[in-house]
């Protein structure tokens, strides 16, 4: 700061300006809470259709209005747009950095350019049971809605997963859940405290070919006997991409970075209202700047998104270095032989068309016939570009963000809201036996979160706030 305006101003002193001007512009969070039942209603109100669900801790007869516990609230954009998404969802968390106990939830879905589209949120209280079983059940009745075949990607809280297992949305046979492979590793590394296992980790759980997975656990054994069991035992179709079957259409982790600081940079620090005008502003930023993507692609005439077609001409492309065996005309099975590139190549592939897929476990995954499937394609006749999988389609990315946000008016235009809102502090300082007890697998992104919001408690002066220190 002295080198900007020439000034020595203590880092505190500069602290408590910063959020006085922050409460000067988005009000305390106390106030944020009241202002919030009437600014989602203006919300709903200039955008019908969008889902604002509540779930209040209790009614104070002495006030007549409600304590905030959970809200839960979800675009109409977003809703409709997520139908032409592939059947994939992630849910990221992360904590609050206000002197409550409060997280936001962000449910993310993956567009046909491989781009994160946040389209649901939550505002609870620390990951429980409770809280994971309330939100999944907002997801399932406004999102999902009976959707079939779906993938949850999320990582290993337990209150999540046995919220998950009660169903039905990703349990078998109506879908599965998945591990996000970031936090396996990260989990991974609180434990064994290793980085070059932690990169094995990574490995192992990205690769798409078994036998290239078997092959790095070997070498986990070889390290360290004790890490090899601990990963032995986490569901390998849970964390890793070769026995996954498909479901994670090739995505291994939830995009905190992305979805988590593309909608929230700096935010995390701001009152409940601001925080969702943030999330509708940066909703409305994504439709905006994509739909103008699409129009553009479809001005190309392309078939496919910018990101399927440079993934189906690089496979393309590399397709002509390979050498096919045609074995079954009637599965259009072959095997296939790649070129030797200095010690690597000379792998041999089986590729079956009619199952749609290759051994390999790219196609499966990404829903473009891999350079092995295109070579069989040629062998057989069969027009490649026929089997990719249509979320890729230009006019399916067009649909998804085809539907426009309205403005919300001032707030002289907004409707009186029929029930009132209060933040209770009884409930959100103190932690309760049972109740804000966390159930998560804690790792180093929890450290560096909560070294962060510690910092923010120290310098707010208040001594009061327990933390779950893991
Ligand atoms: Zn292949």
């Amino acid at each position: 700061m002295k080198d900007q305006t020439g000034y020595d101003v203590p880092y505190q002193k500069a602290w408590y300006s910063l959020k006085m001007a922050r409460e000067i512009v988005y009000g305390t969070w106390e106030s944020s809470v009241q202002k919030l039942p009437a600014y989602l209603g203006a919300i709903q109100k200039y955008n019908p259709g969008t889902i604002v669900e509540w779930k209040h801790e209790g009614f104070q007869a002495s006030t007549g209005k409600y304590a905030m516990g959970y809200v839960f609230w979800a675009f109409k954009p977003c809703i409709d747009g997520f139908q032409f998404c592939r059947n994939i969802i992630s849910v990221d968390d992360t904590h609050l950095y206000t002197k409550y106990k409060y997280k936001l939830l962000i449910v993310a879905a993956m567009d046909g350019n491989q781009q994160v589209l946040p389209f649901a949120f939550a505002v609870v209280d620390e990951e429980t049971y409770p809280s994971s079983k309330w939100f999944l059940q907002q997801l399932s009745r406004h999102v999902i809605r009976g959707r079939r075949g779906m993938c949850l990607i999320s990582d290993r809280h337990g209150g999540l997963i046995k919220a998950v297992r009660e169903g039905p949305d990703f349990v078998s046979p109506h879908g599965v859940h998945r591990y996000c492979l970031r936090h396996v590793c990260s989990n991974f590394n609180s434990t064994i405290k290793n980085v070059v296992l932690k990169d094995l980790c990574w490995q192992a759980g990205s690769e798409y070919q078994l036998k290239k997975f078997n092959r790095i656990m070997e070498e986990i054994k070889k390290h360290d006997v004790k890490a090899f069991a601990y990963l032995d035992q986490i569901n390998k179709e849970k964390w890793t991409a070769s026995h996954d079957g498909g479901w994670r259409c090739g995505i291994l982790t939830t995009n905190m970075s992305e979805c988590i600081n593309g909608v929230l940079k700096g935010a995390r620090r701001l009152p409940v209202s601001a925080l969702v005008e943030i999330t509708l502003e940066r909703t409305v930023h994504y439709f905006h700047v994509r739909a103008i993507k699409g129009k553009k692609m479809l001005q190309n005439n392309q078939l496919w998104t910018d990101f399927a077609c440079k993934m189906f001409i690089s496979w393309q492309q590399k397709a002509v270095e390979h050498t096919v065996t045609k074995y079954s005309h009637a599965q259009q099975s072959a095997s296939m032989q790649t070129r030797r590139q200095g010690r690597r190549g000379m792998n041999t592939h089986v590729v079956k068309i009619a199952n749609r897929e290759c051994s390999c476990g790219k196609w499966n995954q990404f829903g473009i016939p891999c350079s092995h499937a295109q070579k069989v394609c040629g062998a057989y006749n069969i027009s490649a570009a026929s089997i990719v999988k249509n979320y890729y389609d230009v006019m399916a990315y067009n649909n998804t963000y085809s539907k426009h946000f309205e403005p919300v008016q001032s707030k002289d235009y907004w409707d009186d809201p029929n029930f009132q809102l209060v933040h209770d502090p009884t409930i959100r300082t103190v932690t309760h036996p049972g109740r804000n007890q966390t159930t998560r697998i804690h790792n180093e992104m929890d450290w560096r979160q909560t070294r962060a919001r510690q910092e923010a408690q120290q310098q707010q002066g208040d001594s009061s706030i327990q933390e779950n220190v893991p």
